[in-house]
Formats: structure tokens, sequence, C-alpha cells
């Protein structure tokens, strides 16, 4: 060590090893920060060592160009975008940082001259799963395009201890243990003590006369805790901005004056402030209705309280303008209803705290925000009950019935005698008891709504926001999701990134529009060679991963035919399922049948306590465990459930896929964004027309897509008529036999019980029609068999596919977002 450090201060020059590119001062840095910061001897250093000291080493760079878009933004001559996102599922870091700044070569060759390899070394991030899945991902795509842009932007969101769980799988049933993400230490982030706000909660409201004679109102909380900031730099690609994710974490706040304290019970105040810390405890699962409700309102207020204060102050005290100004200089975006509460607690900032009158509050506010509405599903739609709600944030309750006030009023102006339109648009429901809409109250406090794809927006105009709609048409708008080609491209699919940059350059990672340029060679014998090469090689290694996790040997020359997403009913996992089953039950009753062989892979966590889901996921793993070890089948099948579905193996997934299963029922996807993924990777989908697929369809050309099932029309008309899955079974032999198949319990060693659930669902009481599209699903699946067998034909299609993905870049969504509902433009940043 003292040799490397003598030679790195002869040859460095004074912060070079901080800021310096080429791979000498990134292993003089490495060197560096082993000695320094990790503060261990060269014996005992492990790769885990080395990916922290890499980690940090570019963590430096990063800063060289993060206090400068910093301080660029501060004095607000330009807008700032905020986004407020209770989970943002950002992925490894390490890679994604190299990559956009450009030193991947140089710290895979410091790594060298060390004796490390940069794989094993990146393969040691633990990644920080604070999402559940696709929202999450969505918004950690979103700041990576924010910063390639140019955009100044905040991200804001909560720093939970323990992410989403780990799935494990063991004898084919989920167990989730807890991610503990922290364990090794974050080099990612920076601890900003000084950056902390206090977040009420219950109590009461007094009212009193100010000096000046005004009535006012004021919070008592019950109890307060301090939100502290941690900061994470988000580095664009190839440009010098750099911007900032905040995410608040929960502390106890020294010497408040709780009530405790003042009545002298020492202990239980001491109680208090541990309880404090345990509202960034742990991430909620998305899909469960009715668990830790007063938890997770908790956790919504908490972090939208610090991130509007974080807003006010920098406005205010840094930059030093007016109130009135704040909708010029920022625009913040609510994804999804999570953090809706910011609409009431502006409110109470503004006319509570800094005395502005309600009227002009008001016009701020609804200038300020914009909402994006992530779900149709009316179970996912969230409503808090009245009494909790008062009991938990008593000053906002009273804000929101004020709200409520001057906005039913106007209802009632516009709609004439319509009480029924006022009480079906009012922000309190009367839905299983009171409560209030958190979807209601972001509409009516943003100045514009999107959904998320073309159809899920004009489903929200004729569905679940119809009458505001009708109130406020030119406040609603379409932005259709997208993923960054930066990780889900270049970075997952270094073999296929190579491929493109030779044969039309490096354009395309900042327009994909330019994959266009590739359509030509899908006639070109010499590209569709090297292409194939790719795939199977993508193949191979995640041949190898599938091996490692779960024992089971994949023939990379088979169709992968993979199904990633949250475990969900209306995904339809088991439809996939009844395809397996069938192909199964041809192949053992007709003996000498050939079919081109599929392994299936499925991957994908189930919420703690969604039992269907938990379910259909030991139906996979059943069927997989009777299928891989038949012989009269498994030469043609393989069923893989790949356990832990999160980023990190998502890399793994995504460019290894032959086929890409997108099956959801007709109008219950919003968007979809691994559909993208897939698509951009060379994968053909097969598909509904939901959610983002329309438009996958639309640009690759209905003719290099596998379209099946009912249209959105189709299954409103069949729920409205009566929904009889007897009709389809009993019209169909195949899905007679199927059914029976699973219910004699021929995938679980006789038991008749265990998948009856699953069943029963299917059979007699499905809201999402599975059977209804089970005959069209296997004609489709059918089709795809014989193209596949057609190899130049497949191929063909599939680098069609990559060609006409450019429409699903985050950065064309992230452009929308500032042209049509943000207004901020690019700024730009002198190093
Ligand atoms: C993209 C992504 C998702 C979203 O997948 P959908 O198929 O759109 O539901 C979920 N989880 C991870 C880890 C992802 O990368």
């Amino acid at each position: 060590m003292t040799d490397v450090t003598d030679r790195q201060t002869q040859e460095i020059p004074t912060g070079l090893s901080r800021t310096g590119m080429t791979a000498n001062a990134l292993k003089a840095a490495i060197s560096d920060h082993l000695l320094y910061s990790i503060c261990r001897p060269a014996a005992v250093l492990t790769t885990q060592n080395y990916y922290t000291a890499l980690a940090l080493a570019v963590r430096d760079r990063l800063q060289g160009r993060w206090m400068p878009t910093t301080q660029t933004f501060l004095d607000l001559s330009k807008k700032v975008t905020c986004y407020l996102s209770a989970e943002f599922l950002m992925g490894p870091q390490l890679g994604n940082n190299l990559l956009n700044l450009g030193i991947e070569e140089s710290a895979r060759e410091a790594l060298a001259d060390l004796g490390q390899d940069l794989d094993a070394v990146l393969a040691c991030e633990e990644e920080p799963g604070l999402g559940n899945g696709g929202l999450g991902r969505l918004a950690a795509c979103y700041l990576d395009s924010l910063a390639t842009l140019q955009r100044p932007s905040i991200g804001y969101g909560i720093r939970y201890e323990f992410g989403i769980f780990d799935q494990e799988i063991h004898e084919g049933w989920q167990i989730e243990r807890t991610d503990n993400w922290l364990s090794s230490g974050n080099p990612w982030e920076v601890y900003k003590p000084d950056m902390n706000y206090s977040a009420g909660w219950a109590g009461h409201t007094e009212q009193y006369v100010d000096v000046a004679g005004h009535f006012r109102v004021r919070w008592v909380p019950g109890h307060v805790v301090k939100g502290v900031g941690y900061d994470t730099a988000v580095q664009g690609y190839g440009v010098p901005n750099c911007n900032t994710l905040t995410l608040w974490s929960a502390r106890a706040i020294e010497s408040f004056a709780l009530e405790a304290f003042n009545t002298g019970d020492y202990y239980k105040a001491v109680e208090q402030e541990v309880t404090a810390e345990t509202v960034t405890k742990v991430l909620y699962p998305n899909d469960e209705p009715e668990i830790g409700k007063r938890l997770r309102l908790a956790q919504q207020y908490f972090f939208v309280t610090c991130s509007l204060q974080d807003i006010l102050r920098i406005h205010l005290e840094v930059a030093g303008r007016p109130l009135r100004e704040l909708p010029d200089q920022w625009a913040v975006q609510l994804n999804d209803t999570h953090p809706s509460i910011a609409v009431a607690e502006l409110m109470r900032l503004l006319v509570d705290e800094h005395h502005v009158h309600w009227d002009e509050a008001w016009d701020i506010t609804v200038r300020t925000f914009g909402y994006t509405n992530h779900t149709l599903l009316p179970e996912a739609l969230e409503t808090w009950p009245l009494r909790l709600f008062d009991e938990s944030l008593p000053r906002h309750l009273e804000i929101i019935y004020e709200i409520n006030n001057h906005f039913l009023e106007q209802v009632r102006t516009r709609f004439p005698d319509d009480p029924d339109r006022v009480s079906r648009m009012s922000l309190i429901g009367e839905d299983g008891g009171k409560c209030v809409r958190m979807a209601h109250l972001a509409t009516v406090g943003s100045h514009r709504i999107n959904g998320v794809a073309a159809l899920h927006s004009e489903l929200l105009k004729a569905s679940v926001l119809k009458d505001f709609y009708e109130m406020w048409p030119d406040r609603f708008g379409n932005i259709t999701n997208g993923v960054t080609p930066r990780r889900f491209l270049a970075l997952s699919n270094p073999g296929l990134r190579d491929l493109f940059n030779e044969t039309i350059g490096d354009g395309w990672l900042t327009d994909l529009y330019k994959l266009r340029e590739l359509e030509p060679y899908a006639e070109d014998p010499e590209f569709l060679k090297r292409w194939r090469a790719v795939k199977r090689a993508n193949k191979s290694r995640l041949a190898e991963y599938v091996h490692t996790t779960t024992g089971i040997e994949l023939d990379p020359t088979w169709m992968y035919d993979i199904q990633v997403k949250r475990i969900h009913e209306y995904k339809r996992q088991h439809l996939n399922a009844l395809h397996i089953v069938t192909l199964y039950h041809r192949l053992k009753t007709q003996p000498g049948l050939v079919i081109p062989p599929r392994v299936f892979i499925f991957g994908g966590k189930a919420a703690p306590g969604y039992f269907m889901a938990k379910r259909i996921i030991k139906l996979i793993t059943a069927i997989g465990a009777t299928v891989n070890n038949d012989p009269d089948v498994n030469r043609f099948l393989r069923v893989v459930f790949l356990p832990n579905f999160n980023v990190k193996n998502a890399h793994l997934v995504y460019p290894a896929a032959n086929l890409s299963e997108q099956i959801s029922t007709a109008g219950k996807e919003a968007s979809g964004t691994g559909n993208m993924k897939f698509m951009m990777n060379g994968a053909l989908t097969v598909g509904t027309l939901d959610g983002a697929n329309v438009e996958i369809r639309e640009e690759a050309g209905a003719e290099n897509f596998f379209l099946f099932g009912l249209t959105v029309e189709e299954v409103e008309q069949l729920q409205a008529t009566g929904y009889r899955p007897a009709d389809y079974i009993e019209r169909n032999a195949e899905l007679t036999a199927v059914l029976q198949l699973i219910s004699d319990g021929t995938f679980t060693h006789g038991d008749t019980e265990i998948l009856r659930p699953v069943l029963d669902s299917l059979v007699f009481h499905d809201p999402f029609l599975a059977l209804a599209d089970y005959a069209s699903y296997i004609e489709c699946q059918d089709r795809i068999s014989r193209v596949w067998n057609d190899r130049d034909h497949w191929s063909k299609m599939s680098i069609l596919n990559a060609a006409r993905s450019g429409k699903f870049s985050s950065d064309r969504a992230i452009r929308e977002y500032c042209d049509e509902i943000w207004n901020v433009g690019p700024m730009g940043v002198n190093l």
C-alpha cells in the first residue's frame, strides 16, 4: 500500500485523484479510498471493499459536476422540476454512473491493474429497493432523462430503512425476507443533517387573531418528528448536468416541548422519540388493501412536508423570491396520489405559516402542481377514512373541507340542479363510511392531469375522472410512459450496444428514434448473424444465472418466453400458466408430437398479504416441478420461476427474451414499462390491446406484434351482460382437460386443495376474464410457434421491433412533461 501511495503522490498532481478520468487517475483514486476511506490493510481487502472504493471514487467525480449544477439552479433563473414520489426504484448505481460519465473502460482498466475484475466488483452492489415495481422504476427513469436533457430538477422521496422485501422460493412458495440494503453502507448518499425540517402529526387546531387583527388558524401537533435529508447525485449521460435525489429519513426531534415532558413523564417521552423513527422504517406493498394505513399516511405526509419546506426554503431564503412567483420557478409533479396531501399542505404552509390570502394561495397551489394518474382499478384508488384523517392531520382536513366548499360551489354554478354530480365529485366520499378521496384532491389541486398511455388517458376521461374532465377538459392530457435506454439498453445489453454503435453510430443513446436507421439492416445477412449472436450470448448469460439461482439448466437455442412483473390477477400470470399446461397436455396425449422447444421464465413478487397472488406463484412452480422432471415433456418445455425479480437481475432478463408476455385484461394495465424494455431489446410481444401495448403495436407495425384477446369495449360488454366462465369451458375440450389436470393434483402430488383457490377464481368469479381470452391466447401462441420456426423471419421482426422502439424512451416522455406541463427548459452548466 505504501508503495502505491508513494507513487501516487509522485505521479498524480494534487486534486487529480478526485477528478481525473483516466485509468491511471482512477487507479490512484481507488487506492486512495482503500487507504483513507475503507481503512483496511491490503491483506484483508475484499471485492466488496473494492466496490466501495470505486463507488467513492466515482462519487468524487460526480461531485465535481453536482455542485456546479446545484449552484447554477439555486438562483432560480431557470424553472426547476420537483418530482414527488413515494417510490424511487433506482437500481444499482455504479455501472450507470460509469456509463453516464463515460469512464467504464478506464474503470475496468484501473481495477484490472489492481488485480480486480469490474464485473465482479459491480456484482457486489446491493440495489436500493425503494419501490414496488413499475411506478417506482418510472420515477428513476425520469430522473435519468431529466439530467440527460439538462433540466434542473430534484426528486423527492422516502429513505426507507427496509425497501421491498427479498423474495425466496421454498418448495414453490414465496418467502419474504427483510431487505437490509443499508447493511454494507451506501456510498452514494450524502447525509445532510443540517437540511432538516419538522413534520407534525395529530393534535388539534386553534383559532386566533393576529396583531394585525386577522383571523388565523394554527395547528398544534400532538407530536413532531424531524426529517433529515440524504442526497444522491443523478448524473446525466454525456452532459455536465448532475441533479439531486433527496430522500427523507425520520428522526426524533431534540428538546421539543412534548406534552409528556411537560407532565414529567420522561420515559414516555423517550419512547415517543424512538417511535419517531418508525415513520421511514419500511416500504409498504402497493397492491395490498387496508394494511398499515395510519403509518402509510404518516409516511406520505412526512415526505411531502419536508419536500415542500425545502422548496420554500430555497425559493425564499436562497433565491430571495416572493411567494407569488412560486409557480413560475417550480413545477411540482405528483407521482400518483401518494404525495397528493401536498395540495393541502402547501395551502397550510402558505395560509397559516406565510399568511398568504386564501385565494392567492389557491392560485399558487393549482399552478404549481401537476398530477399523474397511474391506475383505474377502483381498489387501488387511495381514500382515507375520515376519522383516521381527522385524528392524524386535523388542520389538513379543515383545509380540505374549505377547498371542497369553494370547489363544489364552482360545480353547482357550472352544473346547476345536478346534486348527483356534486356528490360524485366531492373530495369527501361516502363509499363505505366517509373518506377523503385523494385522487379528487390531486385533480382539483393541479393544473394538469395526465394518464400514462393513450388508452389509459382516454379511459380516465371516460371513467374515474369523467366528471372532472367535463368540468375542465383543458386540464387533461396524455403522456405515454418511457424507459431510459441508457440503463435498459446500453448498460444491460452491451453486446447490442456495440452492434448498434458500429452500425449506426452512438447517437441513439440520446435520440432513440435514431434506431430507425437500423431498419434496412433487417435484410442484411451479416447484421442478422451478429444480431442473433448477441441474443444468443444474452440467453447464455441468463441461463448461467438461472442455473446458479435455481439449479435448472436451460438451452440457449430454445425460445425464451418471459413474463416478469409483480404478480397480480389483472396481469394474468395464470393465463400464461394455462398455456404451459395446454402444451403439457398435448405432449402427454399425442406421443411423437414435436413442438418448438420453449422455456417459460417468470419473475415477480406477490404482496405479502395478497393470498391469490401467492397461490399463482405456487401454480407456476408446481407446473415447473412437474414439467422440468418429466422426460416426456422436458425435451420441449422448461418452466423457471426466477426468485427476487429486481432491477439488478432485470438487467439480465430483458436482453435475453425472445417473447415478451404482456397479457393483462384490456383496460387494466395503465401503461406498463416492462413491455417497452423488452421491445428495445428485440423481443416480440404477445399482448392484449391494453396500456402502452396499443402504441407498441402501432410503432412496430401490426404484422410485428402478436395480438390476442378481448378489447376494452368487449370486456365492458361481457361484464355488463354477465361473464359466465362455464360457457368457455364447455365449448373448449382442451381448456376442460387443462383445468382438469390442475384440479386432479397432477402438479401437486395428488393434492387437490392447494391450487383450488386459483381454479375457483378462474371458474366462478374472475373479474379479469382469463378464460374468456384463453382460446384466443392459445391460437396466438400456436401462431407464434410457427413463426419461431422461420428463424430469419423472426429475427427480422425482432430487429424491426427494436428499430421502432424510439417512442418509448423516457427522454421523449420527459420532453413532453417539460413542454406540456412543467414549462421547464434546459440549463447549461459550466464546469
Ligand atoms: C420495469 C420493471 C417493472 C414494471 O414491469 P411491468 O411489466 O410494466 O409491470 C417492475 N419491476 C422491475 C424491477 C422493473 O424493472
